[in-house]
């Protein structure tokens, strides 16, 4: 059963991610979904810091699409709002480089496939601070 947080400021939505970090394992994926602003940056943040990873290291890719951070377990973190086209989605290669640590994966409503047993994570835009952030796990 998916379960609804709202949180009231950008420090409570980054503690639940550092939160959902500390359960997750090497492979785990982590789709964000959100319009702009919403707040899935900082939540990669939040991820990041659970994992032992600098989370002011994590910053929103301008031309990059994928991230590496290095930590006691890895972070991949992909932004795929540039991207064009689904043909070059299936080209990413991102279940490959999951292998070894965990992959968020930001507007993953663009991958044509979603991994596995992946945790979706969807957050709303309520007003002012509020999101609503729906965390739904394999
Ligand atoms: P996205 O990556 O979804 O485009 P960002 O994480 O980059 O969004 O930005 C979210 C913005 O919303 C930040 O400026 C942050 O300070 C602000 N914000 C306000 N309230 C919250 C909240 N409850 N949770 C997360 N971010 C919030
Ligand atoms: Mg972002």
């Amino acid at each position: 059963m998916p379960r609804t947080v709202v949180t009231r400021s950008e420090q409570e939505t980054f503690g639940l991610a550092r939160q959902l970090a500390r359960g997750l394992k090497p492979g785990a994926f982590v789709l964000l979904r959100g319009d702009l602003g919403a707040g899935k940056t900082v939540f990669v943040r939040g991820l990041a810091a659970g994992l032992g990873i600098d989370p002011d290291s994590v910053t929103s890719p301008t031309f990059v699409l994928i991230q590496q951070y290095n930590g006691p377990t890895p972070l991949i973190h992909a932004d795929l709002y540039r991207l064009e086209g689904g043909a070059a989605v299936d080209d990413l290669g991102l279940e490959e480089l999951g292998s070894g640590g965990v992959v968020a994966v930001e507007w993953a409503e663009r991958l044509p496939r979603a991994p596995a047993d992946s945790v979706s994570v969807t957050i709303e835009d309520e007003g002012d601070d509020r999101r609503k952030i729906t965390i739904a796990e394999p």
